[in-house]
């Protein structure tokens, strides 16, 4: 059997390596966009976000008497690496890499659900109460980027059909 506090805390591990593997990818797009300056703009904002959620989820194990997983951690920061490295060596990087940055903030408002949950039947208000605003911020840049993402498909053809003009990025 797995008690419900040892279930939350290895979903706030879970989510600890998940910010970490966001804070890789946010970061890398960050210093790859050149010619989107509002969706790096965006991406920026989002990646300081995340900075302090991973810190928000240490102070959660900490108060628990748990640390983050250094496995999980590691597994998900060479995840990231190699998102990055294929996004490289695509024509329509700024594309994908928009998309699976949709695809991962619905991961993320995903596991923020799971967690609230747990965290209510676990009595932990304080876990409760974190999850829920970073939830906010999740769901904050996954309608961002869904809002966007037909303007950047048009910037992104308008580029790609110029002649001389580099569009992927
Ligand atoms: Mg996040
Ligand atoms: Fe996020």
């Amino acid at each position: 059997m797995t008690t419900i506090q040892d279930n939350l805390l290895d979903w706030l591990r879970d989510a600890h390596a998940m910010e970490q593997q966001a804070e890789n990818m946010l970061s890398s797009q960050v210093e790859r966009l050149e010619h989107y300056p509002q969706l790096r703009a965006r991406i920026q904002q989002h990646l300081e976000e995340t900075h302090q959620q991973r810190a928000q989820l240490e102070t959660c194990l900490r108060r628990l008497g748990s640390s983050p997983s250094t496995l999980k951690d590691l597994s998900a920061k060479i995840m990231a690496f190699g998102q990055g490295m294929a996004g490289m060596v695509m024509s329509d990087e700024v594309v994908k890499g928009a998309m699976s940055g949709y695809v991962f903030e619905n991961m993320e408002i995903a596991s923020y659900t799971v967690l609230i949950e747990a965290a209510k039947v676990a009595g932990d208000a304080e876990t409760q109460r974190v999850c829920e605003s970073i939830l906010q911020q999740e769901v904050a840049m996954s309608d961002w980027l869904r809002a966007h993402l037909p303007e950047l498909t048009q910037a992104f053809l308008t580029r790609s059909a110029a002649p001389g003009v580099e569009a992927k990025r």
